[in-house]
């Protein structure tokens, strides 16, 4: 699908619940995607069940009082999981987590949050989240949640996007959650400084097809959901980034040769900021050159 269809597809608004509407016509068993609740925030997803709903993503700061509304009138939360550690997948953790939700995420996304650290694009150093926000039940690679009559199978992607990311599978409603490793709306981007690259992207991507059939709901961190055939066309558009890429890193080019050799021509896509995608696909490409080829020394 081109960029153009799924700017369409956003616009109509049809396919992301505008929030409270929606939530009260809620049944069991039907989950609900809130985006948008202020402009250009992450989704929440929310399944209602008859002990609390089970939420994927907090949703960026200061959108906590529109998430609430969209919850009311049954706002209790059971279980929150976090695809990721990034401030928009976590803002109003606390929130939940003070009022006794159980705050499910990859052990490495417990650690990005629990301590500060460096952020090399901005040149700052990101504090600590407060310990209410941490996740209280981590993971190294799998796990299951029964919620209602819903069955949540859950596991880890290494390295797509950061060194935590997750899926959260709701295989009844068959939605299928996966944070910042489809970007449908946003350019694609690469915390390199965790470990993540391009490789790891395409991986997770290959393990989400294999999850999801075509009537698979594909919910990224932003935007309308995906179909499976979308979804597939995402990750054929990444394979051919990786190729091109790896190209020009055998012949030593950096993001600047790369954008100046027309890497990102051509494309079904465009990049807001091509250069810093650029840079971080190369950070990665480095960093694993030894997964690549055994020709570079
Ligand atoms: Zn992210």
């Amino acid at each position: 699908m081109d960029r153009r269809d799924f700017l369409k597809r956003a616009g109509a608004g049809i396919l992301i619940a505008s929030a409270s509407r929606r939530l009260r016509a809620q049944q069991l068993n039907d989950i609900h995607v809130i985006g948008k609740l202020q402009g250009g925030d992450a989704n929440v997803l929310a399944l209602p069940t008859d002990d609390g709903f089970v939420l994927v993503d907090s949703g960026a700061p200061r959108s906590g009082d529109k998430l609430m509304d969209a919850l009311r009138p049954n706002a209790k939360v059971q279980a929150l999981f976090n695809t990721h550690y990034h401030i928009d997948q976590t803002g109003n953790n606390e929130m939940f987590g003070v009022s006794g939700a159980k705050i499910i995420a990859h052990e490495h996304t417990r650690q990005w949050m629990s301590t500060d650290y460096w952020v090399p694009d901005e040149d700052r150093y990101e504090k600590a989240r407060p310990r209410a926000a941490h996740p209280t039940e981590t993971f190294q690679t799998t796990g299951t949640l029964k919620a209602g009559t819903e069955q949540i199978d859950y596991g880890h992607l290494p390295l797509a996007h950061t060194d935590g990311d997750i899926y959260v599978f709701f295989k009844t409603s068959n939605v299928l959650a996966v944070g910042d490793i489809a970007s449908p709306l946003r350019d694609p981007a690469l915390d390199w400084f965790t470990g993540a690259w391009i490789g790891g992207r395409l991986d997770a991507m290959d393990r989400i097809l294999g999850l999801a059939n075509e009537q698979t709901k594909i919910v990224p961190a932003y935007g309308p959901f995906m179909t499976r055939a979308e979804f597939k066309a995402e990750r054929d558009m990444m394979e051919e980034v990786r190729s091109r890429v790896w190209k020009q890193t055998l012949q030593g080019d950096g993001p600047k040769d790369m954008l100046e050799a027309g890497v990102l021509k051509g494309l079904p896509r465009t990049w807001k900021d091509p250069y810093k995608f650029l840079y971080d696909v190369a950070k990665g490409m480095v960093a694993h050159h030894n997964k690549l080829d055994p020709s570079v020394v």
